[in-house]
């Protein structure tokens, strides 16, 4: 017997009239634990409704009181953390521990979800002519969408839902139908803090859900996260119909390192950044940029270290990693591991055929090594999110700098050194959304926002942090003068101040 996923809709459990699903699958087994409904267009347009019906009493909620009842889901959230980082593993894979920060991060943007009364705290300015002032303020939307992807269940829709909640929106997440279980056990969370039936509603499904979420009219605006094909087609649709769109992309991020860079240091930063998760973080690093002989001396560090890699059963608190997500995404990482061996890239260490005794049919994976990958290899130009590290050697800073920034995705980026020049024209350089200085994954903090450039995100708002409530707010400017102060007479020019 395996477990019916449904859909969360105006506060309850629900299969709605879904007919189709799709099975959920533990990857370090291989078993199938669960079947996810998939939503009909009916089932997008009763959660819709929901939403609808509770957004003007929500919207009217006075900004401290929504923001109390977050306060109360921050709690119950921290209380259940590792329900919700069991949940992941066993549906992601990826390793308890890991689970356990990805909740930590989510906790964050609820945390900054909870100062929304500061957050929309508008505008004034008196006397902008005589007799008259004019202010801002900010309203909600209406209902809004999140549609995320499997690697992070329980992050990236905390990366929307608490901002765009706490701003008096109400929300329908699409999460993926890979680890569906952790957005019910939050849904449920939501309704204990005491949010209204209708304001946090999830729908699981694919394309047909989806697009029923864009096309709907009274759906006013899109977050998505998810790859650049997607992500592309997606705000095209969004934009083509006036909505708000904000659609996070795929990545390949770049780790460059200096010849002064602490060795020791800098490859525990790239063995955890590259095979953490398996590689499928859209923050992983996935390119490693040599400057000058420091490849000769970095390169075996990291072979021997990747063939070292603890990997195991995600719930085992000694793994460093843990399985595949699926089994097709372990063949398609297999195949990016050929062609780059077809290519002519030095695969130093063959992350294939491994597996993990007593768990034969899990989507088991080493960690994959290449050296001397070029510029115009697949290995080098698309995203392969999975725990294959591909290392490009060049003889200076300003090639490495060329090199990434030409690249089509601009997630995420990395330097290592000790000069504090180089890394400051780097910092100014680099046209990508998200750099470290010797920081391997920075990932931004909740109050300052999470998005790349070129085409890792189309859209003009970051997630999360003042872009995340600039997103889900629309602004109004009120221009007021009383009676006392008008002067007699009607005006056929414009106004200016007086
Ligand atoms: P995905 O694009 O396959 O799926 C993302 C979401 O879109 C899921 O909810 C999925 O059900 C839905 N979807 C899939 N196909 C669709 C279609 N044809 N039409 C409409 N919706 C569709 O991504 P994934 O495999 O779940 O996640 C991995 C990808 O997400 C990687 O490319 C990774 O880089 C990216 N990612 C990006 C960020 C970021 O912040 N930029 C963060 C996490 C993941």
């Amino acid at each position: 017997m395996t477990a019916q996923i449904p859909h969360y809709v105006n506060g309850q459990r629900s299969a709605g009239q879904s007919t189709r699903s799709q099975a959920v699958t533990n990857p370090a087994t291989g078993q199938v634990t669960g079947q996810v409904m998939l939503a009909e267009v009916v089932d997008v347009d009763v959660a819709v409704a929901a939403a609808q019906a509770a957004f003007p009493a929500w919207a009217n909620m006075p900004p401290i009181r929504r923001a109390r009842l977050m306060n109360e889901f921050l709690r119950l959230v921290r209380e259940n953390k590792e329900a919700l980082a069991t949940a992941i593993t066993q549906e992601h894979g990826k390793v308890f521990t890991d689970a356990c920060g990805e909740v930590e991060r989510g906790i964050d943007i609820i945390e900054f979800a909870c100062g929304m009364p500061q957050l929309l705290k508008g505008d004034y300015t008196e006397q902008v002519s005589t007799g008259i002032d004019n202010w801002t303020v900010r309203q909600p939307l209406g209902v809004v969408a999140g549609i995320t992807p499997f690697n992070f269940p329980v992050m990236v829709p905390m990366w929307m839902f608490p901002v765009a909640i706490a701003a008096g929106n109400t929300f329908i997440l699409k999460p993926s139908p890979t680890d569906p279980t952790a957005s019910l056990l939050y849904a449920d969370l939501m309704k204990q803090a005491g949010f209204p039936d209708g304001v946090f509603n999830v729908v699981h499904g694919d394309k047909v859900a989806v697009d029923a979420l864009i096309d709907h009219p009274d759906v006013k605006a899109i977050s998505f996260v998810g790859s650049t094909p997607i992500a592309n087609a997606i705000y095209e649709r969004g934009a083509k119909q006036g909505k708000r769109v904000q659609a996070l992309g795929g990545a390949k991020n770049h780790m460059m390192v200096m010849p002064d860079a602490d060795l020791e240091k800098t490859v525990d930063a790239l063995i955890g950044a590259a095979y953490g998760s398996a590689g499928e973080r859209c923050m992983a690093i996935s390119v490693a940029v040599l400057v000058g002989d420091v490849a000769d001396q970095i390169v075996p560090m990291l072979a021997q270290r990747c063939r070292e890699l603890n990997i195991t059963d995600g719930m085992d608190l000694a793994a460093e990693m843990g399985p595949i997500v699926t089994a097709q995404a372990k063949e398609r990482i297999e195949g990016y591991i050929q062609a780059g061996a077809d290519e002519g890239a030095e695969l130093l260490v063959d992350g294939r055929g491994f597996t993990v005794a007593g768990q034969e049919e899990g989507f088991w994976l080493g960690g994959s090594l290449f050296d001397r990958v070029t510029p115009d290899m697949k290995i080098y130009l698309e995203e392969i999110f999975g725990p294959v590290l591909a290392c490009v050697r060049v003889d200076t800073f300003a090639e490495g700098l060329q090199l990434i920034n030409d690249h089509e995705f601009g997630n995420g980026v990395s330097l290592f050194t000790r000069d504090g020049n180089v890394a400051r024209e780097f910092q100014r350089q680099v046209q990508v959304g998200m750099v470290g200085i010797n920081v391997p994954i920075p990932v931004p903090m909740a109050w300052q926002g999470f998005g790349g450039w070129k085409r890792s995100l189309f859209g003009d708002m970051h997630a999360y942090g003042e872009e995340g409530v600039r997103f889900y707010t629309k602004q109004k400017s009120v221009m007021q003068r009383w009676p006392e102060s008008i002067e007699k007479g009607a005006e056929f020019v414009m106004p200016t101040a007086k």
